[in-house]
């Protein structure tokens, strides 16, 4: 499990998350932040930061937000 930027990051882009995660592993994506889930610690940080509450636990996602675990998964395996 990890946690998940969703759509109130596209076009946002705010990057306050980026600056406090500890483990570095959020990417600026085309419209859009990531998190590498395969990193993630799941500490929260982000999820406190992001000033557009555009970040979830993995968990907690409704069901028309789940397809940002496959956008965040396909973005890390293209790079
Ligand atoms: Fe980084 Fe913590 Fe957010 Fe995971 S939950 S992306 S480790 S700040």
């Amino acid at each position: 499990m990890a946690f998940v930027i969703t759509e109130a990051c596209i076009d946002e882009k705010a990057a306050d998350c980026k600056d406090v995660c500890p483990v570095d592993c959020i990417s600026e994506g085309p419209d859009q932040f990531f998190i590498d889930a395969d990193v993630c610690i799941d500490c929260g940080a982000c999820e406190t930061a992001c000033p557009v509450g555009a970040i979830f636990y993995e968990d907690d996602l409704t069901a028309e937000r789940k397809k940002f675990v496959e956008k965040a998964r396909d973005f890390y395996q293209s790079q």
